[in-house]
């Protein structure tokens, strides 16, 4: 599992966490491996390096956590706390050797150390989803069983020799939970890792990187979703395509001429509401889907945003610009052929002179009522 965050980490760029967690489940594997294979006498030889690991692991764990919530992991007082177990550990083993102490030095440094960054996660609880929920639940109850552990280890388990250990119903039952909430932390870790991820991928594929609107793909795919949801609601189609935006770029640069965009896309969406949907359509041309009863509503709103554009001073260049609009029904939710509608009109606002609206009223003659400002 600790592997499986490590190449996660390394190798399709996630989070740095990840590689931390990944430390926090190794060592402490190895440590208990290498445990396995020891006799008595060699286990208590290596008793402060075994302890160490854990505690390392611990903390590296503890530091992950902190990392991915932002939290303080207080690594200094963790240092301070390992050092301190490592010491005892040593007069534990060498000078007095109990393997019950040296139990309970290791889980109640575990627990205090991976404790350390609750305080900080918990103090301002940000509301978070169900799944991050679940993670930061898990690792409460991860560090409240270290603690468990301890206080099983001193009622049950004082002066057990190492040779009882693996005949000790207590000790098995402590390993079998370790392992097995390890296991599922990390699941629902990575289940959070899978879900961001799908989800960044679907914003990357629907969302125009420059404006943060939506594409050509996930406008179309919005207007499919929003038409599906609500099929009685009107909706109307709105192209827009800067005027003159060419001179721009020629005489500002294209720098500029992205600022322009970017700030074009915020005019737009500021004047349009909440169920609306706006999108970058390509170049200097977007599109809006406005969810409104009457063709007379959905003119006053693009009105507004003509006039919003009009007003406005683009980028730090302080640029005055005008916009042109072509208005549409949604044509029995034919969206092709409605963007073709569209654009129509809009060039036919080109046309006409510019910054300008032109609506396409859907009357049965299908005539048009051309607005000229
Ligand atoms: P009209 O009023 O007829 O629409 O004239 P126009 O100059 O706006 O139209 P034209 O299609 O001739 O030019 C559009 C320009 O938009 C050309 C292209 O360089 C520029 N453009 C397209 N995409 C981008 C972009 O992402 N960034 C910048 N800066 N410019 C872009
Ligand atoms: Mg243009
Ligand atoms: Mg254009």
């Amino acid at each position: 599992m600790g592997g499986l965050l490590l190449i996660c980490h390394f190798f399709f760029k996630a989070p740095s966490y990840l590689f931390w967690l990944g430390l926090g489940y190794i060592v402490p594997s190895f440590a208990l491996g290498a445990q396995s294979f020891m006799s008595s006498q060699i286990l208590t030889l290596f008793a402060p390096c075994l302890g160490a690991m854990y505690l390392f692991g611990a903390w590296a764990s503890t530091y992950a956590m902190a990392l991915r919530k932002n939290a303080n992991a207080h690594s200094r007082t963790a240092l301070i706390l390992i050092i301190l177990a490592v010491v005892l550990l040593t007069y534990y083993s060498s000078v007095n050797d109990q393997l019950w102490v040296r139990m309970l030095i290791v889980n109640l440094t575990i627990a205090t150390v991976e404790s350390l960054v609750l305080f900080s996660i918990f103090k301002h609880y940000k509301q978070t989803d169900f799944l991050n929920k679940i993670v930061d639940y898990s690792y409460l109850v991860i560090v409240l069983y270290a603690f468990v552990r301890g206080l099983i280890i001193f009622l049950f388990l004082k002066g057990i020799e190492i040779h009882m250990l693996i005949s000790s119903g207590w000790w098995l039952m402590m390993l079998a939970a370790s392992i097995l909430s390890s296991l599922w932390f990390a699941i629902v870790l990575l289940g959070t890792l899978v879900r961001d991820t799908v989800s960044k991928l679907n914003d990357e594929r629907s969302k125009d990187p420059l404006t943060l609107l939506l594409n050509r793909r996930g406008f179309y795919d919005a207007v499919k979703f929003n038409t599906a949801q609500f099929p009685q609601r009107k909706y109307f189609l709105v192209m827009c395509d800067v005027d003159h935006f060419k001179k721009i770029n020629d005489t500002h640069g294209h720098l500029v001429g992205d600022q322009v965009l970017q700030q074009m896309g915020q005019t737009i969406s500021k004047n349009v509401r909440g169920n609306d949907l706006v999108g970058r359509f390509g170049g200097e041309e977007f599109i809006i889907l406005l969810q409104t009863e009457q063709i007379g509503s959905a003119y006053h709103v693009v009105e507004r945003i003509r006039l919003a554009i009009e007003h406005d001073q683009f980028s730090s260049q302080k640029i005055s610009l005008t916009a042109s609009f072509g208005v549409t029904p949604l044509q029995q939710r034919n969206l092709s052929q409605s963007i073709d509608a569209a654009d129509k009109l809009l060039y036919d606002a080109k046309r006409a002179g510019r910054n300008c609206i032109i609506l396409d009223q859907k009357k049965p003659t299908l005539t048009r009522e051309r607005i000229q400002f």
